[in-house]
């Protein structure tokens, strides 16, 4: 079943999508070598907690911590650890938060130092891939429009991994609601996207291989074949004309260009 939102919902479900992208800019700043994930993952809880919200993961179906860290390989579902980053790691960062009844659930990934050509195409087609989702992402459409877009592109046009196992998701007063979001499909196919939908649109983008296996800590996600994967991720409000993004990537992106540590050229 598809919750439908009204005005003044949507308006409190921005108000945790910003919450969340405002905490991914924050991680964003802090990110340089020789810290661990588990910092980051401190830094996110604690601004959420001191903006009156709740991490959204944490707890949720046993996930132990208040963020997901992906660090190379592992795809989503990483956990944050004492691992500390170093030059050349691709970090996926994915953050939830449920405020005033509603959750946000935004995701970025940041390189840091100089990354080989090859990362910075897969950053750059996997964001692209995001924005020609959101395209799509309009009243009358259907969810296979999105999900042929992302394909299309990332898959047919540049050779690269989409993952099937993971999907993009339904967003409001639950983490996951129906629809379910898939980042491959075909077009015209899938659920009717109408005025009052939220969701969340999330290409999980593999260098080489699509295909993906659980670690054995129960939840990380990672490549079959070892290699990098990127993940963004935004909250979309389903309109007329043009998708309402919900999320931003304003500040985070500012934050990465003005953090020496990260290569945001891509
Ligand atoms: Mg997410
Ligand atoms: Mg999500």
């Amino acid at each position: 079943m598809i919750h439908y939102k009204s005005k003044a919902e949507i308006e409190l479900m921005r108000e945790s999508s910003l919450l969340v992208s405002k905490t991914l800019a924050l991680v964003a700043a802090a990110i340089k070598p020789g810290v661990t994930t588990l910092k980051l993952n401190d830094i996110a809880e604690q601004f959420i907690k001191q903006n009156d919200a709740k991490p959204s993961f944490k707890g949720y179906n046993g996930f132990p911590f208040a963020t997901c860290i992906s660090v190379n390989d592992a795809v989503v579902h990483g956990f944050p650890s004492a691992r500390e980053m170093q030059p050349g790691d691709l970090v996926s960062v994915d953050i939830g938060v449920f405020k005033n009844g509603f959750h946000g659930d935004s995701a970025y990934t940041f390189a840091i130092g100089d990354i080989p050509g090859e990362l910075k195409q897969l950053m750059h087609i996997t964001k692209a891939s995001l924005y020609l989702g959101i395209e799509k992402a309009v009243h009358g459409n259907r969810v296979g429009d999105i999900s042929y877009a992302i394909q299309h592109y990332a898959e047919r046009e540049h050779k690269y991994g989409v993952v099937r196992d993971l999907v993009g998701h339904g967003l409001g007063k639950h983490l996951h609601e129906e629809p379910q979001v898939p980042n491959f499909g075909k077009k015209g196919t899938g659920a009717k996207l109408l005025e009052g939908m939220v969701i969340a649109i999330e290409p999980m983008i593999n260098l080489d291989t699509k295909d993906v296996f659980h670690d054995k800590d129960g939840w990380t996600i990672r490549t079959a074949d070892g290699k990098p994967s990127a993940h963004y991720e935004h909250n979309v409000n389903i309109r007329k004309s043009k998708a309402d993004i919900l999320s931003s990537f304003t500040e985070i992106e500012a934050a990465e260009q003005s953090n020496p540590h990260l290569f945001s050229d891509y």
